[in-house]
């Protein structure tokens, strides 16, 4: 399964020159991040902080950390073991290191000098270093919902593919999977628009073989 995760560094801005401002900046960087800047939140459904801020949140766009999604019984209501596996590539963790860094200079630009920012998140105590930078996007990173490829299309000798190019589940007759799951690698942007796509590629195939 892979996934994205999205690290966010929040600056708090002294002064009341800015409250909460409603703008969202997107910009694509080299190592293909994503870096948005948000209205100021701890993470995804937490409420707005009572204080002027705003939080940049760069994501990575093509990670290569692989989760997993196991049976545990062979009950129907049985919860599966979801393990997302964020930041396991040293590749992932060198980039969420990255993304913090590129934040603070983002933030230390003279256009941003009037508002005398201040990091609330990770925070001054956290050093540039990469460790410490990994730590804080461990703790600070949270998942911005798109997972993908549990059921991935895949040739019949790759032993991790689950459906042919028709998406049809191998081995057996009858049973395709049309959604977000099999796509073989996540895409570099968001998945729903992907996922219709598949899906109105799927139903035309479902027709196609019913004739
Ligand atoms: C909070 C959140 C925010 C998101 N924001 C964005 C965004 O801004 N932009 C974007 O592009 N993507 C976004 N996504 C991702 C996007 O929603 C998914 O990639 C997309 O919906 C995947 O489609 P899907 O058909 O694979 O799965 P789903 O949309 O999850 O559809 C699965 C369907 O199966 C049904 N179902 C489950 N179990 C059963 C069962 N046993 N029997 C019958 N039906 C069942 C469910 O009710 C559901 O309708 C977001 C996801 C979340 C959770």
């Amino acid at each position: 399964m892979g996934s994205r995760f999205c690290g966010s560094a929040i600056l708090r801005f002294c002064g009341s020159a800015i409250l909460c401002p409603l703008f969202s900046v997107l910009c694509s960087l080299s190592c293909g991040s994503l870096l948005s800047v948000l209205c100021s939140l701890d993470r995804f459904g937490t409420p707005l902080h009572r204080f002027p801020a705003i939080t940049v949140s760069p994501c990575n766009l093509r990670p290569t950390s692989r989760g997993t999604v196991r049976i545990t019984s062979a009950a129907m209501d049985a919860a599966p073991q979801i393990a997302p596996n964020y930041l396991s590539t040293d590749e992932d963790r060198r980039i969420a290191a990255d993304c913090i860094r590129l934040t603070r200079r983002l933030m230390a630009q003279v256009a941003l000098s009037k508002y005398t920012p201040e990091e609330f998140r990770p925070g001054p105590a956290v050093s540039d270093s990469d460790a410490e930078l990994i730590h804080a996007a461990g703790d600070i990173g949270t998942t911005i919902f798109h997972p993908v490829g549990t059921a991935k299309m895949g040739l019949a000798s790759d032993p991790f593919a689950v459906v042919d190019e028709r998406l049809r589940v191998h081995g057996l007759e009858g049973l395709r999977v049309i959604d977000a799951s099999v796509m073989p690698t996540i895409t570099s942007g968001n998945t729903n628009t992907p996922t219709i796509m598949i899906a109105a590629k799927g139903s035309e195939m479902v027709l196609q073989d019913a004739k």
